[in-house]
């Protein structure tokens, strides 16, 4: 917990750990979705009436990460090289912090760590604005991801958007046609244009804003780190 609090107001603006964060495509996993979720439970000094609790350290990240790989799938690579680039470099930025004894116990803004962790755990404010938002993110999520195993999960016709992964697995097994990588950039644009528009309105408390581009950010993780967390916790949405 101390790892991503310190990380989140802080070290995510180093210019050496932007790097680091790109070459890796963010975070592992457990610490991309952990990261929007600390944020989302403990950030209070949001403006508007939702007073904070939305993930906008995260969607920063994402907008750049997104950037990258509208970049990749619109540049005319080959097949070995947008799969290099599809890849992570190096380990994730909090599970080598972690590594390194005691940072994990470390508290933040008064609160013990335990307080902190038994904060994020109930995860009421993440449910609310992933149930919220269910109706939109999921017609983006990835096939291969909610459906694991499913032959239809490749129905590349379709607006489903298969994760960075479960892409790099399809490029690694079957290449992709021309049109199927111009299709994922647009797509994948489209989400980053939502994000875009989420984050310069912080839209949340506006009643025209709706649940769309507060959507995005659920898609932009999904797409880069896989959607187990958002699935497990979008299960108990009622
Ligand atoms: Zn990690
Ligand atoms: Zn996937």
């Amino acid at each position: 917990m101390g790892a991503l609090w310190s990380f989140i107001h802080g070290e995510i603006m180093d210019g050496g750990i932007r790097t680091q964060l790109r070459e890796h495509w963010g975070l592992c996993p457990r610490h991309a979705w952990g990261h929007a979720f600390v944020d989302i439970e403990l950030w209070e000094q949001g403006t508007a009436t939702r007073a904070g609790h939305l993930p906008f350290d995260a969607e920063v990240l994402h907008e750049e990460l997104l950037g990258d790989a509208v970049g990749a799938f619109t540049r005319p690579l080959s097949r070995r090289r947008l799969l290099r680039a599809l890849a992570r470099k190096g380990r994730c930025r909090v599970c080598v912090g972690l590594s390194g004894s005691h940072v994990d116990r470390i508290g933040y803004a008064g609160q013990s760590s335990g307080t902190l962790t038994r904060i994020v755990d109930q995860l009421g404010f993440t449910r609310e604005l992933i149930c919220a938002s269910r109706g939109t993110w999921r017609l983006g999520m990835c096939p291969s991801c909610a459906w694991p195993g499913s032959t239809d999960a490749y129905a590349l016709g379709s607006r489903p958007l298969l994760c960075r992964h479960h892409t790099s697995e399809l490029l690694a097994a079957d290449g992709l046609y021309t049109s199927t990588q111009e299709r994922i950039a647009s797509q994948l644009k489209a989400v980053l244009t939502r994000l875009r528009r989420h984050i310069e309105t912080g839209s949340w408390a506006d009643p025209n804003a709706q649940a769309d581009p507060a959507a995005a950010w659920v898609e932009a993780l999904g797409w880069t780190a896989g959607w187990d967390p958002v699935l497990a916790i979008a299960a108990d949405c009622g």
